[in-house]
């Protein structure tokens, strides 16, 4: 960390790492300190003029930063999500929006009572979002195989003892919402998982073979749900 002294007393600290960026970046945390990102060829008297010149914006941003987070609260709330549990933060804010930002859920909005219902309603869109991408993901895998998965609709449904389900003979797919607790890749297994149903109605060694075959890494990912 290093510091420059501005003429009127006040003083920046800051913190440099050398990167491949164009100039130079820089990001103000809450507690003032600011870290810039800049190239090798851009020198740090030239660094520490362009900060001296900006003093007043990042002493005016801290500031705004230090009110956002006096203003906010971590819930008692933990969320897991995709594999990771997050703390949930809301966050007092003229603009509503849900982020997963340094590694938490937060929560902007007017009315903190409905932070949790928007969390749900961002949860539920981010999780459509994802199955969308590991279906296309799936059948793009099984036509490179030479396979021809049939015309699938998918749910994603409150199920309480499975984790997916395949209809077969409707072509009908059911993913089981708590999924989205687990890491993507233990979401692709079910997905492999009931996909293999097409071609294998039990759960036979051939069964697994296909699976084995097609998604080798599914044992190691799909044993998280046990
Ligand atoms: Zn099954």
């Amino acid at each position: 960390m290093k510091t420059i002294s501005l003429p009127d007393g006040r003083e920046i600290k800051y913190e440099l790492t050398r990167k491949r960026v164009k100039n130079i970046n820089m990001r103000i945390k809450p507690d003032g300190t600011v870290s810039v990102s800049a190239s090798t060829r851009v020198a740090v008297k030239y660094i520490e003029q362009v900060l001296t010149e900006r003093a007043d914006y990042i002493f005016e941003a801290a500031k705004h930063l230090q009110e956002r987070e006096q203003r906010s609260e971590i819930t008692s709330d933990k969320m897991r999500w995709l594999g990771k549990e997050y703390p949930v933060r809301v966050i007092r804010n003229f603009s509503e929006r849900v982020a997963l930002e340094e590694n938490e859920l937060r929560v902007f909005t007017t009315h903190p009572d409905e932070a949790q219902a928007m969390l749900v309603k961002w949860t539920e869109e981010r999780f459509t979002e994802l199955i969308r991408e590991l279906n296309s993901e799936v059948r793009n895998a099984l036509q490179s195989s030479g396979l021809t998965p049939p015309p699938t609709r998918i749910s994603i449904k409150d199920m309480k003892s499975r984790w997916g389900s395949c209809s077969y003979t409707r072509g009908h797919i059911s993913i089981n919402r708590r999924l989205m607790a687990y890491p993507r890749e233990t979401v692709l297994s079910v997905l492999w998982h009931e996909y293999a149903h097409y071609w294998h109605h039990d759960h036979s060694e051939r069964f697994y073979a296909f699976l084995q075959q097609h998604f080798p890494e599914y044992r190691k990912w799909n044993n998280l749900l046990k």
